[in-house]
């Protein structure tokens, strides 16, 4: 114990790490309290470090040695940002973890114009009075869709809560049993409609329900048909549920409205990208569905956003209820999201333009030269590690098309030197964050939801990533 009694009398004084001269200078950039602080818990750590009996004395007599050097990190930990850029490496495209849609750089350069000024946000430039905000979107989305109206809230959780809250409140809605859906992040349909004053009436069972079972359970407090697209999973086998053709008949017959959570909100045919048919928004209005309402940053590849489009006479209503100033969407949105829908005026520019659809429809030819690319780069420039180009399959991601596989090449690292989990733990830890896939002990790098422009800082990353194994 002499010696550990030795290593409190090596410890430096607070004052005395004050007028370092590497923490003199870092005050020039970062705030004195926060310096102090991080002095404090850096001191602090490391004296219960001493007390412990677990930890060795090299390991302490190390952090003594480096305790400058870990004040000034942990200081400018503490001032930067935390929300930051990643390299997402993992091949699922909407990644809800890893912020979901990216928006193109083009379309934030004019996005940069308009909410670094004043706006007409809600100004009627032609008759200089009061406008409306919504009133930006709403006839872009009734272009593309073919909607009568449309509104634009926070995302689409509050859509369909306040979709629920003014049709049926204080009154019954009737769901398949097959479609009582918990989306990530809990969104749960029973909960949704509790919390939006709906009665939910739920019918059929898990594998089938039949359109008796609607009929059946219609009565004087109903007052709506609510069909859920079962987004993030299949129920497949012994399986029936109601077309939405039927179900729409069904609403008229009895005049309740029809709404349909269709989730990801495809506006294009992907069948002609080699995915799977994917209904589109366009669809459930064409087979007169009254209310539809989807996500901003799934599919359509915009902005967090709840849309929702249909018959004018209802969405008037969701217009004047008091909930929809509560969930409203800022002009940063409404900005980029007009942005992100003009793109859908021409089908091919969408796809071009808009980094969820590119990245979806990239051909495997594309894909396995952006992947010959990567592995020459990190062949040239890195000495120490094995790759290879390996067959896979990327995801689509964000409850998407939760079946299906889209061929893809990842690039498969091993160094000597490190472990596979190690060698993902450092990646993720790098400057800027990359987040691999590790699948029979291979760590991959899936090269369709990397940006080639990155390229360059993956290879910085790997050597790093590497190096700091080695020096330890
Ligand atoms: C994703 C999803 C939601 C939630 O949408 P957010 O925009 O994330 O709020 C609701 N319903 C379905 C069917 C979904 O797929």
């Amino acid at each position: 114990m002499k010696n550990r009694k030795e290593l409190f009398r090596n410890l430096p004084k607070v004052d005395e790490v004050l007028q370092r001269k590497n923490i003199h200078e870092a005050l020039n950039y970062i705030p004195r309290e926060i310096i102090l602080e991080s002095i404090r818990e850096v001191l602090e750590s490391i004296r219960k470090d001493i007390i412990s009996e677990n930890i060795s004395q090299e390991h302490i007599e190390d952090e003594i040695k480096k305790i400058y050097n870990i004040i000034i990190e942990k200081s400018k930990n503490k001032i930067n940002p935390k929300l930051k850029k990643i390299i997402n490496g993992t091949g699922t495209i909407i990644h809800t973890n890893l912020g979901r849609s990216l928006i193109s750089k083009n379309i934030l350069e004019k996005v940069v114009e308009i909410v670094s000024s004043y706006s007409n946000l809600e100004y009627n430039l032609k008759e200089g009075k009061r406008g409306s905000r919504y009133s930006h979107i709403e006839d872009i989305i009734c272009r593309i869709t073919g909607a009568e109206a449309a509104l634009v809230v926070n995302n689409n959780a509050s859509a369909v809560m306040l979709i629920l809250s003014t049709l049926a409140k204080e009154k019954e809605v009737i769901v398949s049993r097959g479609e009582l859906v918990e989306i990530g992040g809990s969104f749960r349909v029973p909960e949704v409609m509790e919390q939006s004053g709906g009665k939910l009436i739920d019918i059929g069972t898990t594998n089938k329900t039949h359109l008796s079972d609607y009929e059946l359970a219609i009565g004087e407090e109903t007052a709506a048909l609510l069909k859920v697209h079962t987004s993030n999973y299949k129920i497949v086998g012994f399986t029936e549920s109601v077309p939405i053709e039927d179900l729409v008949n069904l609403g008229r017959k009895n005049n309740i409205p029809v709404i349909e959570d269709i989730g990801s909100g495809v506006l294009i045919d992907l069948s002609k990208y080699g995915l799977s048919y994917e209904p589109t928004v366009q669809d459930s209005l064409r087979a007169g569905v009254d209310i539809v309402s989807f996500s901003g940053d799934k599919l359509l590849g915009g902005p967090q956003a709840g849309i929702i489009v249909g018959k004018k006479k209802l969405i008037d209503k969701m217009k004047k209820n008091q909930l929809t100033r509560a969930i409203r969407v800022d002009k940063m949105i409404i900005a980029v999201l007009e942005l992100v829908l003009r793109e859908y005026l021409e089908e091919e520019k969408a796809i071009k333009n808009i980094p969820t659809l590119r990245m979806l429809t990239m051909s495997l030819k594309d894909i396995t030269k952006k992947a010959k690319n990567l592995y020459d780069l990190v062949a040239e420039n890195i000495d120490d590690v094995e790759i290879q180009i390996l067959d896979d399959y990327s995801q689509v991601g964000g409850g998407s098309l939760p079946l299906e596989e889209i061929s893809t090449k990842v690039l498969s690292i091993k160094s000597e030197y490190i472990s596979i989990n190690k060698l993902e733990e450092n990646l993720r830890k790098f400057r800027i964050p990359i987040i691999t896939r590790i699948n029979n002990n291979n760590l991959l790098i899936d090269v369709r939801t990397i940006d080639e422009n990155d390229f360059n800082i993956i290879v910085e990353g790997i050597k790093w990533s590497i190096n700091d194994y080695r020096s330890e």
